[in-house]
């Protein structure tokens, strides 16, 4: 049985990565689960999936925790505790929301696990950080992201050949909510407006960035770091089916594309199964009903925010990450009614803007130039909610 540790077990893709569990009873062995306050959720999946260990960040919590616990399950709390039970297991699924993802994802790599990667903004933030960790001999590192999942799938079509063959990487994107809005019909756009997904289910987040295109920007930057494709040759096609995941090009003009329904159970149960495959679909295209797939450009006034991930991963070094921090920012911001949607762009463009330069030569970098920006992120939402 493979061994699987779960880190951000309570969220989204925690959750669905244990239904993956359930579904397949006998392949895997839950180890470890990890979060990082939700103490009665964890203490359930405890009791049902009985791990060696449990991991809660949040220290003041623990003895609510261990009072739920089943025996056999030890407990580990405190800001370095989802890190420790990283290295548990034959798989890691790292399904953290944002930057603080990041411990997780190097503890996982520098033990040389397999990291199911669903905490995207680790690799964003971090990436040549974490391109040396991934070069821990045993490392090895599976997107569980439904774009780069099927841009993984497309690239087995070339194994073996040559690598330089792969012509581009075009991502779709659904388009969120919005999608066919101009710029002047965006503003009062609402929280519930934004949390109002078509075609996919996840975390408040990524359905924010989702609405403003940051997401694929994002993923962009994703795509780059995961693949080595230069940003000149990736694409972003709006598609707003959500049934073409993503698509490889390649030399001679053939183009690989991987088609399934919009579920992340696939990608999850992928990430853990791979070479194989997992043997439940959750859920099959039915061809007679589907009819048609769309496909249109993405509109970069209306959503600036994928022209400045675009600025951001060519520049390089900190600029990602200090973009990421001003985006979980401003998204928070958002969501607790601070600013309107549309100052999200201008939020990051002003921080962009005002990028320090710094090199991503170390985690503390990475770590110092999250830090920076969130603090001008904020001074900038500051003086928008005083004006
Ligand atoms: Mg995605």
């Amino acid at each position: 049985m493979r061994s699987l540790a779960i880190v951000g077990a309570t969220g989204s893709i925690g959750t669905q990565a244990l239904e993956v569990v359930r579904a397949e009873p006998g392949r895997y062995d839950v180890v470890a689960l990890g979060a990082s306050t939700s103490v009665e959720t964890l203490a359930k999946q405890a009791v049902e999936f009985r791990p060696r260990v449990v991991a809660l960040a949040d220290a003041s919590r623990a003895g609510d925790l261990a009072a739920l616990l089943p025996d056999g399950t030890d407990l580990v709390t405190g800001p370095d505790a989802l890190a420790t039970i990283s290295t548990a297991a034959d798989v890691v699924v790292n399904g953290v929301v944002g930057f603080a993802g990041l411990p997780v994802t190097l503890a996982a790599l520098e033990a040389g696990k397999r990291l199911a990667l669903a905490n995207k903004e680790s690799l964003i933030a971090a990436g040549p950080v974490v391109q040396r960790a991934r070069s821990t001999p045993g490392a090895e590192l599976i997107p569980v992201d439904s774009e780069h999942c099927a841009v993984h799938q497309c690239l087995r079509a070339n194994a073996g050949g040559d690598p330089t063959k792969v012509a581009r990487i075009v991502l779709t994107a659904s388009g969120g909510p919005f999608r066919g809005r101009s710029r002047a019909e965006l503003a009062g756009i609402t929280v519930d407006d934004a949390l109002a997904h078509p075609t996919w289910k996840m975390g408040p987040k990524i359905t924010v960035d989702s609405s403003t295109l940051m997401n694929k920007g994002l993923e962009v930057i994703e795509a780059h770091e995961l693949f080595g494709v230069d940003y000149d040759h990736i694409d972003v096609v709006v598609h707003p089916q959500s049934v073409v995941h993503s698509m490889v090009e390649f030399a001679d003009g053939a183009t690989i594309a991987q088609l399934s329904l919009p579920d992340m159970r696939l990608p999850i149960g992928y990430a853990l199964a791979y070479p194989d495959r997992a043997s439940t679909p959750f859920g099959r295209i039915d061809w007679a009903e589907l009819r048609r797939l769309d496909f249109e450009a993405p509109d970069l006034d209306a959503f600036p925010c994928l022209r400045l991930a675009y600025a951001a991963g060519r520049a390089g070094e900190t600029a990602p990450a200090w973009l990421n921090a001003a985006n979980e920012i401003a998204v928070d911001a958002f969501l607790d009614g601070l600013i309107p949607w549309t100052a999200i762009a201008d939020v990051l463009a002003e921080a962009l803007d005002r990028h320090d330069g710094s090199t991503a030569d170390s985690a503390e970098a990475v770590v110092a130039a999250d830090r920076a920006a969130r603090q001008l992120a904020h001074r900038l939402i500051d003086k928008r909610t005083a004006a």
